[in-house]
């Protein structure tokens, strides 16, 4: 089997719609060889799998985290899923997930529109996300579909909006490093910054022992993943590609489904870094 990585999924323990095991056979199915499982704030996907003859699972995981008030995900790959810091850092972000959905209960009942904490009772997962308020306003008849949902309940400016208070990037950095992890910024094309205020991102990551940035991943425009790929190179950070994939309805984000990094990127790829024990075949 060629050796193909994708570095970036969910299971139903964050926000993604399937089982640790589904993801396991869809990866085989998509000729992937290396997945790496990085729920949001959870780890619970890496107690149910593990690497077998044709699947390597790396552990990873995905942190909301806050920069100047700016939330950014980093993705950390290679992680000791036992290490009890990260385990620590986890608890908080699930309990800061849990107070935020209280909140967010307390907003809808002034609404009169009850039952989202039943509703989050009955789901698998450990880190509850504003994708997850959406479906019960959908299953419920409040709204037509997750982009209404958004706009006019769970969006900046929507009726039930209440901000999330994250942990520091450099504190998720080290906190991952420590753990014996490369930490990598998610999709940094999706982020609302200007092209300065991304280089300044990338110098504070870097400041905090970051190492590595996705500069591929599921419906990535060509330009930005140049861009990116550029910023990896100037920056020295190594360079990291997944789907970021969370359901099969979404089939434009199925496993595996991004460019492949081209011949700049592949040079710095994440899976080069002396500390990668995952081996390229
Ligand atoms: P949370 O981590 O609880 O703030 O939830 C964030 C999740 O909500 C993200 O992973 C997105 O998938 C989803 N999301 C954020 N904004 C929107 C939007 N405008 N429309 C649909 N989904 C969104
Ligand atoms: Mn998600
Ligand atoms: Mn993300
Ligand atoms: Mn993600």
């Amino acid at each position: 089997m060629p050796f193909k990585a994708d570095l970036h999924c969910h299971s139903y323990y964050s926000d993604g719609k399937h089982s640790p095991d589904f993801l396991y056979q869809r990866a085989i199915e998509r000729g992937i060889t290396h997945l790496a499982i990085t729920d949001h704030d959870s780890l619970a996907a890496h107690a149910e799998v593990a690497s077998g003859e044709e699947l390597t699972i790396i552990p990873g995981v995905e942190l909301s985290t806050d920069w100047n008030g700016l939330e950014i995900h980093i993705v950390g790959l290679g992680i000791d899923t036992q290490n009890p810091a990260l385990l620590k850092l986890l608890e908080a972000q699930q309990e800061r997930r849990r107070n935020r959905i209280a909140s967010f209960d307390d907003r809808l009942a002034a609404l009169n529109i009850h039952g989202l904490k039943d509703y989050m009772a009955t789901l698998p997962c450990h880190s509850y996300t504003r994708t997850h308020v959406a479906d019960f306003l959908v299953s419920a008849g409040h709204s037509k579909n997750h982009q209404k949902a958004f706009k006019k309940y769970l969006a900046r400016k929507g009726k039930i909006y209440v901000p999330a208070q994250w942990s520091p990037l450099a504190i998720a950095v080290q906190t991952l490093r420590d753990a014996g992890g490369i930490a990598v910024i998610a999709h940094p094309g999706r982020y609302p910054l200007s092209r300065s205020k991304l280089q300044q991102l990338l110098t504070d990551f870097k400041t905090a022992g970051g190492e590595a940035m996705e500069v591929s991943y599921g419906n990535i425009d060509p330009n930005t993943r140049s861009k990116l790929t550029e910023m990896a190179e100037a920056f020295s950070l190594y360079t990291s590609q997944g789907s970021d994939f969370h359901s099969q309805e979404a089939h434009w984000t199925d496993l595996g489904r991004f460019p492949e990094l081209g011949t700049q990127a592949k040079k710095n790829a994440i899976w080069l870094h002396p500390g990668w024990h995952f081996s390229a075949s």
